[in-house]
């Protein structure tokens, strides 16, 4: 920590900020279990038996490390090298396993014993309910009553693994309602229960402490690159933010390192000057959310405004502290994606590579054809985050109208 007070680091300081962004802004009542956490996380993570059977989980249950891809035809198309860092290959389909596995030993080294989550599209819920089952931990994950209705597959993923799905019926029934009901929940059972979140949000320390447990995707590329292109850091990195865990991941060793170009890609939904959109950083202004100051969505009154994305893993009103930050000292470029663009560049991908991705990375390679062709010598890093089994129904729903929509 003494190095970062030193040298200036867009990593988390001493209190739990990002600059200004960032912080604990809880109720009272959860004091105690938001400092149990602060006060043991470093310890743990950083020790020596942890990290052993955090690693070795990564490696013989996840998969990893996850291959660096050099996608030859996509780099062809849009110049320089191209490298897909391949998250979608890990078990349950995304990055998401990487933070869930961390936390429940984190967990169980607390001595918790009931496991409770937020979920919106399933996604994270259905990467708690499988490691509670590799556990043997309790799992109750909580789900807005629409997006239990639209995600049926995930929901009966999360019943067979032995979780307990609870719809949320409070305001718009979606991912910001289950998120207020976790949380109740957890002022409820403070004693036995601990909080998995499934993004680089949430109060001081969760942002931190998922990006730390992400930031393996980072390490691994650094060696990565070393063994392919002889050294260890691209010119480019692009990542999608949905609260922003796969970005974070994806540029935790490299963000100090001011010669490497970050992009971020938020969800445009039908579009920026719309109010379907998810754009949070672009259009977000300053406030407290899930217990940290960040930027979101709200209106001219300091409500929240309900986001939409066409993907359902970025459909959230808020952005991790960490990107609020990046964002605010243009450490990264934020570009913004909307639907149709991120249906494009999935079928895309599809087809020049035989890789489907998820819609949430289809926003991150989205923004190939929005930026000047690379040059030659340039190394681009790009997360696909996700694999895209889950959003078949919407790929074929809109092939043929995005097809045209687009033929030169
Ligand atoms: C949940 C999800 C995201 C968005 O979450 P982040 O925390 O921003 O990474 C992106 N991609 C996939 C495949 C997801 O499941």
């Amino acid at each position: 920590m003494n190095e970062q007070k030193t040298k200036k680091s867009y990593l988390v300081d001493a209190e739990g900020y990002y600059g200004e962004f960032g912080g604990a802004y809880i109720p009272e009542i959860l004091n105690k279990c938001v400092t149990d956490l602060r006060n043991v996380y470093l310890d743990i993570i950083q020790d020596d038996a942890f990290q052993k059977e955090y690693n070795q989980l990564l490696r013989d249950y996840v998969g990893r490390p996850s291959p660096l891809y050099l996608a030859k035809r996509l780099s062809a198309r849009y110049g320089g090298r191209i490298y897909l860092k391949r998250e979608d290959l890990n078990h349950t389909g995304a990055h998401k396993i990487n933070n869930t596995i961390g936390q429940i030993l984190i967990a169980r080294r607390m001595g918790k014993t009931r496991i409770i989550a937020e979920t919106g599209a399933g996604q994270h819920g259905v990467a708690t309910a499988t490691v509670c089952a590799l556990m043997n931990m309790e799992c109750i994950v909580y789900m807005g009553k629409l997006d239990v209705e639209r995600q049926q597959v995930n929901v009966q993923r999360m019943k067979m693994l032995g979780a307990t799905v609870i719809p949320v019926t409070s305001g718009n029934m979606t991912l910001k309602d289950a998120t207020n009901e976790a949380i109740r929940d957890w002022v409820c059972h403070p004693e036995d229960t601990f909080y998995i979140i499934g993004s680089t949000v949430g109060p001081h320390p969760y942002p931190d402490m998922v990006a730390r447990l992400q930031s393996v995707i980072s390490k691994e590329i650094k060696g990565q690159m070393m063994e392919k292109e002889g050294r260890d850091t691209p010119d480019y990195l692009i990542a999608c933010v949905g609260g922003g865990s796969n970005a974070a991941g994806t540029i935790y060793h490299y963000v100090d390192d001011e010669k490497v170009k970050i992009i971020l890609t938020e969800a445009g939904g039908k579009g920026i000057d719309t109010e379907l959109t998810a754009a949070s950083i672009s259009l977000g202004l300053e406030g407290i959310i899930h217990g940290s100051k960040t930027i979101l969505l709200q209106d001219a009154d300091g409500q929240i405004q309900e986001p939409y994305s066409i993907s359902a893993g970025l459909d959230y009103p808020g952005v991790g502290p960490f990107h609020a930050n990046l964002a605010a000292h243009k450490r990264a470029k934020v570009m913004v994606v909307d639907d149709d663009e991120a249906l494009r560049a999935a079928f895309e991908l599809t087809r020049l590579e035989g890789i489907i991705p998820a819609l949430e990375s289809a926003h991150a390679l989205g923004v190939l054809n929005k930026i000047p062709h690379f040059k030659d010598e340039d190394v681009v890093v790009i997360c696909l985050s996700g694999r895209g089994d889950k959003d078949i129904h919407t790929y074929l729903d809109n092939q043929q109208r995005i097809e045209k929509k687009y033929a030169d």
